[in-house]
């Protein structure tokens, strides 16, 4: 996949630098290059109705697409764009391509074609004072549906003082939906919960990984399962929706499916995908993923 060959890319680098410090810096000033000369691009990865296999939204998610070094993810110059702030210019390009693009689908097929639109936001972004108005803006632009748009933020940036909770109180007043990402791995998830105003929590990977196995011995897939299953009744207890992530085989839709989630996101469900690859799924207006049945 292209995260692998960006991974290996990147690591072939830093060997050859033998600086992965100086390495770093260096990717920082080429970031700041790519952000002007187009060398980003955004793709999207459906989330899919468990039962049916319909697309219910996209997550927008990154890419770099470095001339020389070939593709890179988001894994390894997302740090780097956080540290060295670049993460609020490249954080806001993806933002506005998302909202136009997601506003683009709506007019091409129609109010009923995609319920809504995620993107990430980190930590930094949320501690700039002019996030609020450049999420009112990019949607005023694109003319896209306040209620069609999700911010995923994790655990971390959330906990990080009273900027940031100002921020989130503004930008649900504004009407978007805001989704704890990676739910599960953080630090304080439940009094997190509370607190919040999250619409949507996202089960973490981690605990989507081996929830699958029958080994024979109902105790230890109890176990497996078991913070699938708590985060589910939390959630329902809640009001809130959830999204599984990281679905990478029908065995693992069959127990959430089970367990009571209703909506997956992952490699067997669908993979990230181009802008156009979407609008080729909405015009056919089949399910996404026959296998998430
Ligand atoms: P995330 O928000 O949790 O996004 C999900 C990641 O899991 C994506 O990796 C996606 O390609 C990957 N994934 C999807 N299905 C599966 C699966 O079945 N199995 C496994 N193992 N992985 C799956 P990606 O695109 O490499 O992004 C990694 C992380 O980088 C994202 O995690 C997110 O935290 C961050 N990121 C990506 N785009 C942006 C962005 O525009 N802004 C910010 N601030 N962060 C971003
Ligand atoms: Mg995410
Ligand atoms: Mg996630
Ligand atoms: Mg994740």
């Amino acid at each position: 996949t292209a995260k692998q060959r960006g991974k290996a890319t990147f690591v072939r680098y830093v060997d050859g630098m033998g600086e992965p410090v100086l390495a770093h810096m260096q990717l920082g000033g080429e970031l700041r290059r790519a952000l002007d000369n187009d060398e980003l691009r955004v793709v999207y990865q459906p989330i899919v109705r468990l039962g049916d296999g319909a697309l219910v939204g996209v997550e927008a998610l990154v890419r770099w697409h470095h001339p020389s070094r070939g593709a890179i993810g988001p894994a390894e110059f997302i740090p780097v764009a956080e540290r060295t702030g670049l993460i609020v210019p490249l954080g806001r390009f993806v933002l506005r391509e998302t909202c136009r693009q997601a506003a683009a689908w709506l007019t091409e097929h129609g109010p009923d074609a995609l319920p809504e639109a995620a993107l990430n936001v980190s930590a930094r972004q949320l501690h700039d004072p002019d996030f609020v108005a450049d999420v009112s803006a990019a949607l005023a632009e694109s003319g896209l549906p306040c209620e069609r748009l999700v911010l995923e933020v994790t655990e971390s940036a959330v906990l990080r003082g009273q900027q940031v909770s100002r921020t989130l109180y503004e930008l649900s007043r504004l009407g978007v939906r805001l989704a704890l990402d990676d739910f599960g791995t953080g630090e304080s998830s439940l009094s997190l919960l509370r607190a919040f105003p999250a619409a949507i929590v996202k089960l973490d990977k981690s605990f989507v990984e081996g929830i699958e196995i029958d080994d024979g011995r109902p105790a230890a897939a109890d176990a497996r399962q078991a913070v699938a299953r708590a985060v589910i009744q939390l959630a329902r207890a809640l009001g809130l929706s959830t999204v599984a992530e990281g679905v990478e085989n029908a065995e693992q839709a069959a127990v959430l499916r089970e367990l009571g989630y209703t909506t997956g996101q992952g490699y067997h469900l669908a993979e990230p995908m181009t802008a156009e690859a979407v609008s080729t799924l909405l015009a056919s207006n089949e399910p996404v993923a026959a296998s998430g049945r």
